[in-house]
């Protein structure tokens, strides 16, 4: 071997070499969907300051709902002497105003999915955090003699643990008014949130909805991108006014919406028609 070949060959084999480990750090890192949703959502000092600032829009609104007593954030559920009611606010929990990135981030690091029993061991594990922001405008409302309704999807199972949590954190309980609707506590009390919120509208004024996911505030949400659009359009003046929207890009019904709603799917039938749903931009070259 001459040194013109020797060094040609060393040249390949370092490229050889490097392209290997190249492969293996691709192997030893799967790639996770949840990843760059979660890291924004426990790790970035971004969506704190977008929180907060929601909290902050939020208790500007209710100072607006108080002083007008026409303002209502559900004009098709109140009944005809609504101005006369005492004033409520309903809101999720789940990433509205609990924080449960630890469990996303343990999804991740744990390479599994989300499991109903597992998310169940979750809730009684009460290290939910509450999202900046949130407590000061609880107690804020409920210092204003406002009723904070929690309408919920964690299930009647798991209340207890969700309370405790709560009570952990400072959240106003609603003295002896039941305040947490969970799912199944009724038997009518189904995932869609429309007749828990109608039930609480039957008896308050209702100041603000606020939530994470389209379904805090229609039933809508479980319908086509299309249908979920049109609504959108219909309802845009409610945004940031008497519905406050936060910020939840791990999941929600925006996702399920983008592969019809078919959780049979596998992870990569659902990738591939999330890709799809995308429109993108062409390049001309
Ligand atoms: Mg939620």
């Amino acid at each position: 071997m001459n040194m013109k070949t020797l060094l040609a060959a060393s040249v390949a084999s370092l490229c050889l070499s490097t392209a290997g480990s190249f492969a293996q750090d691709a192997q030893t890192v799967a790639q996770n969907d949840l990843l760059n949703a979660t890291l924004w959502m426990q790790a970035s000092v971004e969506h704190k300051a977008v929180t907060r600032g929601l909290f902050d829009l939020a208790k500007l609104r209710l100072d607006q709902a108080l002083a007008d007593k026409a303002w209502t954030a559900t004009p098709n559920k109140e009944g005809a002497k609504y101005q006369d009611e005492p004033v409520a606010i309903i809101a999720d929990l789940d990433e509205t105003l609990l924080d449960n990135a630890n469990y996303q981030a343990s999804l991740i690091q744990r390479g599994t999915n989300f499991s109903s029993k597992e998310w169940t061991n979750y809730v009684n594990s009460q290290t939910s955090t509450a999202m900046p922001g949130a407590i000061d405008f609880l107690k804020y409302a409920a210092s204003k003699g406002v009723k904070i309704f929690y309408v919920s999807n964690r299930t009647k199972d798991e209340e207890p643990g969700t309370r405790a949590n709560m009570e952990k954190l400072g959240f106003p309980m609603g003295g002896n008014v039941d305040t947490v609707l969970s799912k199944k506590e009724q038997a009518d009390w189904g995932s869609a949130k429309e007749n828990r919120i109608a039930y609480v509208a039957k008896d308050y004024r209702v100041a603000l909805l606020m939530g994470d996911n389209l379904g805090d505030f229609s039933d809508v949400a479980k319908g086509s991108v299309a249908e979920r659009q049109a609504f959108y359009d219909k309802t845009k003046d409610n945004w940031g006014k008497t519905w406050i929207m936060f910020p939840n890009p791990e999941y929600g019904s925006w996702e399920s919406a983008a592969f019809g709603g078919d959780w049979s799917k596998s992870g990569d039938e659902r990738r591939k028609e999330k890709i799809e749903a995308l429109k993108p931009w062409t390049p001309t070259h």
